[in-house]
């Protein structure tokens, strides 16, 4: 018999863990051979979202659930269920249900055929506003332009992982946890799963602009030190120019004498180097600021209450 944990990440979804809940225990009901479990993570929820969970694992035999002190992301709730499966295959999936459970049997047979992790992408974003979709587009240009590891477009994090690549994931212990990073960053054999993007069945996305351009930034800095050479090259390229326009200028008044012109450009340039040189020590801060958080050590979660055994 093979086990199987279902890890799903909860922030305010009371109205989607019913239906969720039908929808997982449907697709799987074929599938004689395999033991599954689910392991709500509640993420600080504001609303029912844990009491439903509660009712729901009073229900069944085969649900888990954490809940944390407040909310500390999904990154957070990811990790920990990721801490706290034991099965052979665990998955990852939204409560939500963007993340169709009736591809579950498939991605287990895709194991049964040798692979090791078992990942989706989205292939459209339709239903999303076509400003986000086109910033989200530019992040996946950037980040992969810049680091070693490629990062999936449109990749979710909806995956079924074997246990060994489990244990790879859980041996990264930094805090800035960026796991469509993490997840490429340990490797193994992955298989592509390719859906269209469906709609929430309840509630809005809890991402808002502000948070996804915050969570891009995230990423680039946890996984490519190419800003800060960036910025070296663009601070030696303003010195080596600046360089030559001091003995042109020296050639100019000795050759035509000295009129005290050029104000206007000279304020520009001033301004334009004191740019440069702002936006370089911005680089620097952002990864001084990882530092800071990362020797912190704090605990990436909290934990309120659990039923795990
Ligand atoms: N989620 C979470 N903590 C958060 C935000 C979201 O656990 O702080 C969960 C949420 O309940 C859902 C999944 O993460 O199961 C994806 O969230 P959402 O649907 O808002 O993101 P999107 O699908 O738009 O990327
Ligand atoms: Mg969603």
């Amino acid at each position: 018999m093979i086990s199987l944990n279902i890890i799903v990440p909860c922030f305010n979804e009371e109205n989607s863990l019913n239906k969720f809940y039908l929808e997982v225990s449907e697709s799987l009901k074929n599938n004689n051979n395999l033991s599954w479990n689910i392991l709500f993570i509640d993420d600080g929820s504001s609303d029912n979202t844990l009491e439903k969970i509660k009712e729901l694992s009073n229900n069944h035999v085969n649900i888990d659930y954490i809940s944390f002190s407040r909310n500390f992301g999904k990154e957070s709730a990811i990790y920990d269920g990721l801490e706290n499966s034991s099965g052979d295959y665990v998955i990852i999936m939204d409560a939500d249900l963007q993340d169709p459970p009736s591809l579950i049997p498939e991605m287990v047979n895709y194991v049964e055929d040798g692979y090791d992790i078992i990942a989706t992408r989205r292939i459209s974003r339709k239903g999303e506003p076509k400003l986000r979709s086109f910033f989200a587009g530019l992040f996946y240009k950037i980040i992969n332009r810049l680091s070693n590891i490629e990062i999936v477009d449109g990749a979710r994090d909806y995956r079924l992982m074997k246990k060994e690549v489990v244990d790879s994931i859980l041996k990264l212990k930094e805090y800035n946890r960026f796991s469509k990073g993490i997840f490429q960053w340990v490797g193994f054999k992955t298989k592509w799963i390719e859906y269209e993007n469906i709609k929430r069945i309840e509630g809005e996305s809890s991402w808002s602009f502000w948070q996804l351009f915050k969570y891009s930034l995230e990423g680039i800095v946890s996984f490519t030190t190419a800003p800060l050479h960036i910025a070296t090259i663009a601070g030696i390229t303003f010195s080596i120019i600046s360089f030559i326009s001091i003995i042109l200028i020296v050639i100019k008044t000795l050759v035509f004498g000295d009129a005290a012109d050029g104000w206007p450009s000279t304020v520009s340039i001033i301004l334009f180097v004191g740019g440069i040189q702002l936006f370089a020590i911005g680089i620097l801060g952002q990864y001084l600021a990882k530092i800071y958080l990362e020797t912190k050590k704090r605990p990436v979660y909290i934990i309120k209450e659990d039923n795990i055994k």
